[in-house]
């Protein structure tokens, strides 16, 4: 039987992030979140920052699914490629 570890450290709750989303966690590992972000000022902000940007993705994709966007309002397929290309250069 696992014991219930309810202090993680900055790079525990990093990690757990980066792996995994805020919604998809057990009970426990939400807790454990949720107390370090309440009292840490080195990545409290930032770590709250991205559960909040996981529930803005995952509530577009809800959206998205529910009411998806009407082919007349969407790119024409050789412009969407040159706005994917041209984001891909961006990045490099
Ligand atoms: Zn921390």
């Amino acid at each position: 039987m696992s014991r219930l570890k309810l202090i993680l450290t900055c790079k525990q709750v990093s990690r757990t992030l980066l792996e995994e989303h805020y919604r998809q966690l057990s009970w426990h590992r939400k807790l454990a979140v949720r107390f370090h972000l309440s009292w840490c000022w080195i990545c409290g902000k930032f770590n709250q920052q991205v559960i909040d940007m996981q529930n803005g993705i995952d509530q577009y994709i809800d959206h998205e699914l529910e009411d998806p966007v009407p082919s007349n309002m969407q790119l024409p397929d050789d412009t969407r490629e040159r706005v994917l290309k041209a984001m891909r250069d961006n990045q490099q």
